[in-house]
């Protein structure tokens, strides 16, 4: 089995482009929003907007297990009782049905921060909001839920919740069912300070996520290179290899026959140094014995 390896993508001009874009990438994982991530309101799916990404995803050599949405970044699941919780609950509510209507099986989210409320406060809104979208979701629909929601560790940046694996297995403790999974960000894993720039480290983290969350948890890997140091609680992503966490790092996740299910999705910068293409091509540089 080869490696899934794509970038986030976009949907400019419809949904079903994506796919475009990230075939002519030569992907074989990609993310997407299924809108715009700096709105609170969206409309609907149109049906013929589903059908078409549907059909195009099937066609295509990209399995739809390689694909995952990312929720968009104005909602904030950990803020206490206002109206931006309330908002933001309401957007998970829609991406869990969108990605239901999309067939798309990995919702990632970020899990917010607690507005100096203290973690425990923030962990307690994030799970309520877990737990009740999905209930709403079983109430409403039909059809079962098919999606995962899929928690993203955080860089430890102020009042954020989630940047240890400690926090996290918290979290999970909460969370009543098993539509929950892990979306592990190396760029963010750094910047919380688990130093992942060899071998050791990163097998260190590997066994802490086995050890308190469960290794079947792990659903996405965001593949991102870190511009900001060991610790720095900066989430600065940067170019595979050459930023502060090094190529070791991503040699080993990208050859571990252990993570083979597993997309691994970029969220590489486009600038004068390099652009997705280049970053591709590095990576696949890593892979051993393959082509
Ligand atoms: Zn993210
Ligand atoms: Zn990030």
């Amino acid at each position: 089995m080869t490696v899934k390896l794509g970038f986030h993508v976009s949907i400019s001009g419809s949904l079903s482009k994506s796919i475009d874009n990230a075939l002519s990438l030569g992907c074989s994982a990609f993310q997407i929003f299924t809108r715009s991530p700096r709105q609170w309101k969206t409309k609907d799916i149109p049906i013929e907007d589903s059908t078409l990404f549907i059909k195009k995803l099937k066609e295509s050599p990209i399995g739809f297990d390689s694909v995952v949405v990312h929720m968009p970044y104005l909602p904030n699941l950990s803020a206490p009782p206002s109206e931006m919780y309330t908002k933001s609950f309401e957007v998970l509510k829609e991406e869990l049905i969108r990605c239901n209507i999309l067939n798309i099986p990995n919702l990632v989210i970020h899990l917010g921060s607690h507005l100096g409320k203290g973690p425990k406060n923030g962990i307690t809104q994030l799970t309520n909001a877990c737990n009740t979208a999905l209930n709403d979701f079983h109430d409403s629909s039909e059809k079962k839920n098919n999606v995962k929601i899929l928690l993203e560790n955080s860089a430890g940046q102020k009042n954020s919740v989630g940047s240890s694996i400690d926090e996290i297995s918290e979290i999970f403790d909460g969370l009543k069912t098993g539509d929950f999974g892990l979306c592990l960000d190396t760029c963010h894993a750094f910047g919380a300070g688990y130093d992942i720039t060899n071998e050791n480290g990163v097998v260190h983290l590997m066994d802490l996520i086995s050890n308190k969350i469960g290794f079947n948890r792990l659903k996405v890997i965001h593949l991102n290179d870190s511009k900001g140091q060991l610790g720095s609680n900066l989430d600065r992503h940067y170019h595979i290899g050459i930023g502060k966490i090094g190529e070791n790092a991503f040699k080993f996740l990208l050859n571990n026959k252990e993570l083979r299910h597993i997309p691994f999705i970029m969220e590489t910068p486009i600038d004068k140094v390099r652009g997705n293409s280049d970053n591709m091509l590095f990576a696949k540089n890593l892979l051993q014995g393959s082509t």
